[in-house]
């Protein structure tokens, strides 16, 4: 690892104005990606703004009824909050599919937005990467693409986003509370927040240097009891998605009002399955609508050599998380 000056902040404010005093200085919040990346020599800061003082760890109830997330709060405190586990279920599942119990100890809530790609050409500096060196090519173009994209990828990368509570936060419609060096606030939707690669593979959200995320919002949903999280990966636990859904749906009986879906393991950002939304409203819940959902939702797929088997898997993946939203099993997967 790379020597770098070490500073702790002791106030939101003051941690963005070390930031943007140093265009090589990154925030360090968990720290569970960021030290890796460092010490492969992916990530090269020359000085880390600790957050670790900062008061921004709690869960509360707003006025306007939705539940707030603290940005440094602990996945897991965030995954088993009473308020958390009763209203968004899937929230919790989803944060619970994610990495290992002690890295989900370490992790924050905001810093878990910010990880990066686990693509391994990402990883290996031996290997032509855009997202790491501008310009040098896509390893994983012609390499081994098993885990790359079928959604949203452009000629400059091909990597997914990792994280699985951003997948449950898209279908949630959760807002993210970002403070600006200006001393002002903005809300940015998650659907906004991260962003396709482009010809800008580099950047992974629409973040500028020395914004700090506050917190995340989660409205209140009226599919806390019909939602579910399935998460397909190669083994059963401490391993990134091939693919996986969020779903919730808020049901009359039988008939559905309204279906709220989002996969990930497959773009570059969490990917709303919005064809699948669209055909579900109004239908029945059966298992042949969601066959014809899942079908829609992966026609404008585009797999690459290696990882032509996620759009069937995506399709068995979408019927049986909607079938556990029926089912009102949010703890299965
Ligand atoms: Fe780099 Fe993206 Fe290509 Fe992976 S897919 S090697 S992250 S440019």
């Amino acid at each position: 690892m790379r020597p770098f000056k070490f500073t702790q902040a002791g106030s939101a404010p003051a941690a963005i104005s070390l930031l943007t005093s140093n265009v090589k200085a990154k925030f360090l919040a968990g720290g569970t990606n960021l030290l890796d990346l460092m010490k492969e020599d992916v990530e090269r800061p020359d000085e880390l703004i600790d957050l670790g003082r900062l008061n921004l760890t709690t869960t509360k109830q707003l006025t306007n009824g939705s539940i707030s997330l603290g940005s440094l709060g602990k996945n897991t405190d965030a995954a088993n909050h009473p308020l958390v586990r009763k209203n968004f279920p899937l929230l919790t599942k989803a944060i619970l599919a994610g990495a290992s119990a002690q890295i989900r100890n370490m992790a924050t809530n905001g810093g878990n937005l910010l990880q990066r790609t686990r693509c391994s050409y990402f990883y290996d500096v031996a290997m032509p990467c855009n997202k790491r060196e501008p310009g040098t090519g896509c390893a994983a173009m012609q390499g081994i693409n098993r885990m790359h994209a079928i959604f949203g990828w452009s000629d400059t990368c091909i990597a997914v986003y990792p994280s699985d509570m951003a997948v449950a936060l898209t279908v949630l419609d959760a807002n993210i509370k970002v403070l600006q060096p200006n001393g002002t606030e903005r809300l940015i939707s998650i659907k906004d927040f991260h962003r396709l690669p482009g010809d800008q593979p580099e950047k992974d959200n629409i973040l500028n240097h020395g914004e700090l995320i506050t917190a995340i919002e989660l409205p209140a949903n009226a599919f806390a009891g019909h939602s579910a999280y399935v998460k397909v990966r190669d083994r059963n636990s401490y391993a990134f998605a091939l693919v996986s859904v969020a779903a919730g749906l808020v049901l009359q009986g039988n008939r559905i009002v309204s279906a709220h879906l989002a996969m990930g393991g497959v773009a570059h950002k969490p990917w709303p399955l919005l064809e699948a939304e669209r055909f579900l409203k109004g239908k029945t819940a059966t298992k042949a609508n969601f066959s014809l959902a899942a079908q829609a939702a992966m026609r404008s797929a585009k797999p690459l050599a290696y990882n032509k088997f996620k759009v069937e898997l995506g399709k068995r993946t979408i019927i049986s998380s909607l079938e556990l939203a029926l089912k009102g099993d949010s703890y299965n997967g």
